[in-house]
């Protein structure tokens, strides 16, 4: 699903989505290639502008509809891929390593995002059992619950990254 400006349910939640996920991987980065700061400035700096390019496409009424859908699309994956860029590069250079970017913490904060996202967009479980759920238990707060998990992986990866380079160092 590729949000637009014009749909009125869950739009205010793709923007803070938008805001959130750049602090989250300029962080992860900023650690990630603590040692390299330049390369970390160069990869920040891409992330900043995929971010700007997202509030953008959420936001501008010419890129509304369904015929600007390919450039919303655009930019969402620039966005992820700008996250994954500085993972990929640390991998691919010998003279880099992952440790730096605590790629458990990553990949836990990852899976409960995508799994927050999956249970908001397929409305589970009101979907099933319309009207249990009307007070307590609707995929809205599901949402925000596995996003704060989320949150508080990403801080708990943060910790790990920050420490080893203070007692490295
Ligand atoms: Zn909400």
């Amino acid at each position: 699903m590729i949000p637009s400006s014009s749909e009125d349910t869950g739009n205010g939640k793709v923007l803070s989505v938008a805001a959130s996920s750049p602090y989250g991987i300029c962080t992860m980065t900023y650690f990630g290639l603590y040692e390299q700061p330049l390369l970390a400035n160069f990869y920040i700096t891409i992330i900043l502008a995929c971010g700007l390019a997202v509030f953008w496409a959420l936001l501008d009424p010419s890129v509304d509809g369904p015929r600007a859908a390919k450039y919303r699309a655009a930019v969402f994956i620039a966005l992820g891929a700008s996250g994954f860029a500085p993972i990929l590069h640390a991998a691919l250079s010998p003279s880099l390593t992952l440790d730096g970017f605590s790629m458990e913490y990553v990949v836990a904060q990852s899976a409960f995002y995508l799994l927050g996202t999956a249970v908001y967009v397929n409305r589970i479980p009101e979907k099933y059992w319309s009207g249990v759920f009307d007070v307590w238990g609707a995929s809205h707060q599901i949402f925000h619950v596995l996003v704060n998990v989320a949150q508080v992986l990403h801080l708990l990866g943060l910790r790990k990254s920050m420490m080893q380079h203070y007692t490295l160092t």
